[in-house]
């Protein structure tokens, strides 16, 4: 890389990987400081039905505003996060800071966490969202897990444990970024989940945009699964959508991720939305 041979050409000792494994560690020290001093909160972005044009979820985004570092973006801390061991705790505080959010909406409005696949190798896991519902009154049927396919891959024992505990407690499991990494389309039908979320890469993509995204939509509700598209940017990107049925919408061209003030601003109002027919937020 160029940093690599600038490196070089300046002569400095070190070798890049490990200076990139202390820039990690230094990271995730931060970051540990960062969640201890209060610098983390979260974000929220609807998820809307397609067809009655509400949002049925809002999912949950960690941010950090550092007083040195500035805004640092969750592609950069949760792998600093994953590799230092800190994905537990962080994880834990997102999910109790959620699930004490959305236990304040207007019922049925979910909430949406997202899951390291790391997490799911924590069998305490199961009991940390079961006292977390139960301490935050959140019903259980209103909180999603999303989960990135990579892991669903791996058969171990105690990922397919924490899976059905966490079935068995009454959460919905959503599979994330769907088509992104190891696209299995055979395993759809054998997975406990909900709602599989086509990653936005195929939003992007214009060679046989209509086509692929069209047999993926098809594909996942043949196999009974909702299907969710993030990453809807434009008026014909919904368009598209509208018109190969996908069930569940995200994306920048409805809402950004928000302040939690700012959901509460629309509860129980009849807040328009320009994209979405005007239809009220809550009814
Ligand atoms: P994700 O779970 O796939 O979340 C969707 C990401 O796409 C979010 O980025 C969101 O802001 C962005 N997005 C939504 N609509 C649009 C759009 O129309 N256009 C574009 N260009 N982007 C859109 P964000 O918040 O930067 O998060 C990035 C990733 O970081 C997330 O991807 C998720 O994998 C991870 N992440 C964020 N918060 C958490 C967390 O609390 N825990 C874990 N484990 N991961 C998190
Ligand atoms: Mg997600
Ligand atoms: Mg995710
Ligand atoms: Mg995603």
């Amino acid at each position: 890389s160029p940093q690599e041979s600038s490196a070089i050409r300046k002569g400095r000792s070190l070798s890049p990987a490990i200076e990139e494994l202390r820039k990690v560690a230094a990271l995730a020290n931060d970051l540990r400081a960062a969640l201890h001093d209060g610098h983390l909160h979260l974000c929220y972005q609807p998820i809307y039905d397609s067809m009655t044009r509400r949002p049925i979820a809002f999912e949950a985004l960690a941010r950090w505003t550092d007083p040195v570092r500035g805004s640092v973006s969750p592609a950069e801390f949760i792998p600093a996060a994953e590799e230092s061991g800190f994905i537990g705790p962080l994880t834990e505080w997102v999910l109790l800071n959620a699930c004490r959010e959305a236990a304040r909406w207007r019922e049925p409005v979910q909430v949406s966490v997202n899951l390291s696949p790391l997490n799911l190798s924590q069998p305490a896991l199961v009991a940390t969202v079961e006292r977390i519902l139960a301490e935050t009154g959140l019903p259980a049927n209103r909180l999603v897990l999303e989960l990135t396919e990579g892991l669903l891959l791996e058969s171990s024992d105690t990922i397919q444990n924490c899976l059905r505990g966490l079935k068995q407690l009454g959460v919905e499991l959503w599979l994330d970024d769907f088509g992104s990494g190891y696209a299995n389309l055979g395993y759809l039908h054998r997975l406990s989940c909900d709602v599989v979320k086509i990653d936005r890469s195929f939003l992007m993509q214009h060679d046989k945009q209509r086509e692929i995204l069209g047999g993926m939509i098809a594909l996942a509700q043949a196999c009974g699964l909702r299907v969710a598209v993030e990453g809807v940017e434009t008026a014909n990107h919904h368009l598209l959508l509208q018109e190969l049925g996908c069930d569940l919408l995200q994306g920048f061209l409805f809402a950004r991720p928000m302040p939690p003030e700012q959901i509460d601003a629309s509860l129980g109002l009849v807040a328009g939305l320009p994209f979405l027919d005007g239809a009220p937020i809550f009814a």
